[in-house]
């Protein structure tokens, strides 16, 4: 099957009834690009940042070559370099908390807002980056607009102090994760975003309260669950609507079983893990949607 499924990888992903399906890549580290012919995806949807932060917080200069290496990679294809999002399962020694219920503590942005000390050389980083190629920012576990507005006031606030200094840099298109229910409920709220990437991950284990972590409750954390379905399709629809662009950039993307159900929902948009990338291309082409 993977053999067969390997013919995909080279070309674009369209389904039996031709509709075109963007696929791109979920990396970790700025060397996971090695490894991937850049003609085989759409591009990066989704580089979790968490990964450099390691045993030392990495500095401006190191986050930005980071950024860089990827961004050149991408060749102008688009990169989605998500907000650090430690805490939850993703620890970061001096930065991250002890807490009873990581899952539903300071994680993801509501850590980068209290840790502005941190969050800024992070925007600095991806501001700089900008200019060598189509990147777009995320923030992860968005829950409210107003913690949308203030991470986008500091882009702005560390873009007028780049351009005071006569630093090259470029503002990103600013997009959320839907990972939190709050914001697959009421997605009208963050109308003023540039673009939403549906967290399967999170999403699933908060709509179910079973984590992901957890097998003893993998039965219950499972996308194609019809209330998490109903979410991706509400949160697709609000984008044709309006739109604003969706993608999906949890685990599921990549699920061959689960794959139909996602384009049935309304997506047309994934990001997966490269492993997975022949194997969800495969499954594309042979949906009926
Ligand atoms: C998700 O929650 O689906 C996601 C893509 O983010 P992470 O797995 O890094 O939490
Ligand atoms: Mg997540």
């Amino acid at each position: 099957r993977l053999g067969a499924a390997k013919t995909f990888l080279t070309a674009p992903a369209v389904t039996k009834a031709g509709t075109a399906v963007r696929v791109q890549v979920n990396i970790a580290y700025p060397s996971d690009v090695e490894g991937i012919d850049v003609e085989t995806c759409d591009g990066v949807g989704l580089m979790r940042t968490e990964f450099l932060f390691g045993k030392t917080l990495p500095d401006e200069e190191t986050q930005y070559h980071a950024y860089c290496k990827v961004l050149e990679w991408a060749g102008g294809k688009p990169v989605t370099i998500r907000t650090v999002d430690a805490g939850g399962d993703k620890p970061v020694p001096g930065f991250t908390v002890e807490e009873t219920n990581p899952f539903l503590g300071l994680r993801g942005i509501r850590l980068s807002l209290a840790r502005l000390d941190i969050f800024r050389v992070q925007i600095r980083a991806l501001l700089r980056a900008a200019i060598h190629g189509n990147l777009r920012v995320m923030f992860p576990m968005i829950a409210t607009p107003d913690e949308y507005a203030q991470a986008a006031a500091l882009f702005a606030e560390e873009r007028a102090a780049l351009a005071a200094r006569g630093v090259t840099h470029k503002l990103p298109p600013l997009g959320i994760m839907v990972e939190v229910p709050s914001v697959a409920l009421a997605p009208e709220d963050f109308a003023d975003v540039a673009f939403f990437s549906i967290g399967s991950n999170d999403l699933t284990q908060y709509v179910m309260a079973a984590a992901r972590d957890n097998a003893a409750v993998a039965h219950l954390n499972s996308v194609r669950q019809p209330a998490v379905l109903r979410l991706v399709a509400a949160v697709a629809a609000f984008g044709l609507e309006k739109g604003i662009p969706v993608s999906l950039c949890g685990d599921a993307g990549g699920d061959p079983a689960t794959i139909p159900a996602l384009l049935e929902a309304g997506l047309r948009d994934l990001s997966v893990a490269p492993a997975q990338l022949a194997m969800a291309k495969a499954a594309i082409a042979d949906a009926a949607v």
